[in-house]
């Protein structure tokens, strides 16, 4: 590792099978004795699988396939709900260890952090970012009998990429740690798939084929005007890039929004309240999973409304509590549409719902806002269900989960 004080020193950490290591520990006797184990869907065996075991992905088990299809792959494993509770404070357990390590620690989703170790160097007198990342995940297995995977490089995109690689699989060699050393790169990068790339999805991955790009070595033998004469020059160049593991993204622990908002214009005015209502949810259902993403809980809701000769109305509450799950927010935007209905009824054009007077929840300030005494519009369930919902649906996609599904749990 070069000792120039310009080169970045990032990690990512990343929990092993986190959902399958959770619910062994939190039912040792059942679920923790199972090595055929699948976490996911609900007790008749509907959804999706949320994580299997090793032993259970032997028998083609994967994350995001349909439950009743599991169950007939895996006919002898044990089958338990995702336990969203001892998730969330296992994830915040893991953050809690990581954050003695050095600040700047970013959590991307309940089992993946970045931190940033640069100009921690004296601090750790010289000790070399691998030996560092080893007593992290020292610490995190002693404290919370959780094994992560750690990837360090200088850039996120190289570190997530090696955190993929240092994870420890049966039969394979790795020990849990593995780091790129500053100038290793772009050699490091030539084992992958373009599909490995994080942002690189199905969508991108058909156009990119079409010029025969399917490898990071494929990217690597055109120039970027090439690149860029195919693909536009904004993804032309962020691809050229990607593939010699260029990413100047730092690790951000702190996000600032003033307000978040989803709006909807219609391609037809719409009269109907039941119509109306179900747009409503949709997008207080998408604003409040931005809120989330950010790390946020919001005082503030408000509904606007275009009629349909273009005047603009909006009505607001501020709420004493603060929320972030669809479900409060929706409840408030609903008595507000009520509202601007009642005093104006035509057909509308527009519909939007706005979130503002933004608190952050990350970190230490996170544990006291779920821990706090009764918010009577929110319980710690209703947050911690939202959140972990929106990262199931971000990796299996938008209909692993129906929100209908998580209000009545
Ligand atoms: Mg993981």
């Amino acid at each position: 590792m070069s000792r120039d004080a310009s080169v970045r020193r990032i990690l990512l950490a990343d929990a092993d099978a986190f959902y399958v290591a959770v619910a062994r520990l939190a039912d040792p006797e059942g679920a923790g004795k199972a090595p055929l184990l699948i976490v996911g869907g609900s007790p008749e065996h509907r959804g999706v699988v949320t994580s299997a075991s090793y032993e259970a992905r032997a028998y083609g088990v994967h994350s995001a396939m349909p439950m009743a299809r599991a169950v007939r792959l895996c006919p002898g494993a044990t089958v338990v709900p995702v336990p969203w509770e001892a998730c969330a404070r296992k994830s915040r357990e893991i953050g809690a260890v990581l954050r003695r390590f050095t600040p700047v620690v970013e959590q991307a989703s309940s089992d993946e952090f970045y931190l940033d170790l640069s100009g921690t160097e004296q601090l750790y007198g010289g000790e070399p970012l691998a030996a560092t990342a080893r007593r992290m995940r020292d610490a995190v297995m002693a404290e919370t009998s959780l094994s992560l995977s750690i990837g360090g490089a200088t850039s996120k995109l190289v570190a997530k990429l090696a955190a993929g690689l240092a994870k420890p699989r049966p039969g394979g060699a790795a020990d849990g740690v593995l780091v790129v050393a500053s100038g290793a790169e772009a050699d490091f990068m030539l084992q992958f798939a373009l599909a490995d790339i994080p942002l690189v999805g199905p969508k991108f991955q058909q156009r990119l084929a079409r010029f025969g790009l399917h490898t990071v070595r494929d990217v690597v033998r055109h120039d970027l005007e090439t690149l860029v004469s195919w693909l536009g020059e904004r993804e032309g160049t962020w691809l050229h890039e990607r593939a010699q593991g260029v990413d100047r993204a730092s690790v951000e622990p702190n996000r600032e929004a003033k307000s978040v908002s989803r709006d909807e214009t219609f391609a037809t005015d719409l009269d109907d309240d039941a119509a109306l209502a179900a747009r409503l949810l949709s997008l207080a259902d998408r604003a409040s999973a931005d809120v989330r993403e950010a790390g946020l809980v919001a005082r503030t809701v408000t509904v606007k409304l275009r009629d349909a000769d273009f005047t603009t109305r909006q009505a607001s509450r501020t709420l004493a509590d603060a929320v972030q799950s669809d479900r409060a927010v929706y409840a408030v935007a609903r008595e507000l549409l009520t509202r601007l209905r009642a005093a104006r009824r035509v057909p509308a054009r527009l519909l939007g719902v706005a979130l503002s007077q933004l608190v952050r929840t990350d970190g230490e300030g996170q544990l006291s806002l779920l821990e706090a005494p009764s918010n009577p519009l929110e319980t710690e369930r209703d947050r911690v269900i939202s959140r972990m919902i929106d990262e199931v649906r971000e990796k299996f996609g938008p209909d692993a989960l129906g929100r209908g599904g998580a209000r009545q749990r």
